[in-house]
């Protein structure tokens, strides 16, 4: 059967709310039987609950962004463990560093991830992890890092896809892979047909041909297409591998599929 999964969306954002419901019927229209909505913030995160909560082909994560990290406390810790472990939580995350905008002090970053990924451990849950311009210490802290992890919308150099690659992790490719600037083929055709997942970050990083619109999951199939194209596979085996693949990490929920609206 057909399967083609958003690994990395964040379809609780204030971009979807006019019509939130058209954006999920375009996607099931176009193939995707489902999407992991992510929580990055405390408030994303109960509201990735709420969209996923009864709802096959949604599942939610929970966790504190980098950006975020100067907010990190035992009181978000004790709701991200709470909030782990709802069933509709499939992951935890995203958390990571991002020092290219820096938005919260490093030592922060670095603390708050590494409490997060023992949160993950603890509640037997992968980590869905954001790297950007960190990757010396990313690469030393993948290296420390217990539990399954994915790398998501994966941009970092050769270090810390060497490092990825040592603890197995999963790399999730997004639209940054059809940019014209995109020169990085290399993690694309060396990544293990089994840990590769496909993504959005829906509102962000909309791939060719819709590079500067608003994205949504149902330009997740640009990506598959791209990434197929470059392994010299078929689409409908990338796609079908990814949504394995995603089953795998997130767990037997991931199997759900988007029902047409007024079914439910
Ligand atoms: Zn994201």
């Amino acid at each position: 059967m057909a399967a083609l999964v958003d690994a990395h969306c964040h379809l609780g954002d204030a971009a979807f709310d006019p019509d939130r419901a058209a954006v999920l019927e375009r996607a099931r229209a176009a193939g995707v039987t489902h999407v992991v909505v992510i929580g990055a913030t405390l408030e994303e995160s109960d509201r990735a609950v709420s969209l996923a909560r009864g709802r096959p082909g949604l599942s939610a994560t929970a966790g504190l962004h980098p950006h975020e990290a100067r907010g990190w406390s035992v009181e978000v810790a004790a709701r991200l463990r709470d909030l782990l472990a709802l069933p509709e939580v499939v992951a935890l995350g995203e958390t990571g560093l991002d020092y290219h905008y820096d938005h919260s002090p490093r030592d922060d970053q670095r603390r708050a991830f590494e409490a997060q990924l023992g949160l993950a451990a603890e509640a037997g849950k992968p980590a869905v992890v954001h790297a950007r311009e960190a990757d010396d210490d990313m690469a030393a802290m993948l290296g420390a890092a217990g539990g399954a992890l994915v790398l998501h919308s994966f941009s970092s150099g050769a270090k810390v896809f060497a490092a990825g690659m040592r603890i197995a992790a999963y790399f999730s490719f997004s639209g940054m892979i059809t940019f014209k600037n995109w020169t990085m083929h290399e993690p694309l055709t060396a990544c293990p047909p089994d840990r590769l997942l496909v993504e959005t970050d829906a509102p962000y990083l909309a791939p060719v041909p819709h590079r500067g619109q608003r994205n949504e999951p149902a330009f997740v199939r640009h990506v598959a297409e791209a990434l197929a194209r470059v392994r010299g596979e078929s689409t409908e085996t990338l796609e079908r591998r990814t949504a394995d693949n995603a089953c795998r990490l997130f767990g037997a929920r991931l199997a759900t599929a988007l029902e047409p609206l007024g079914d439910s």
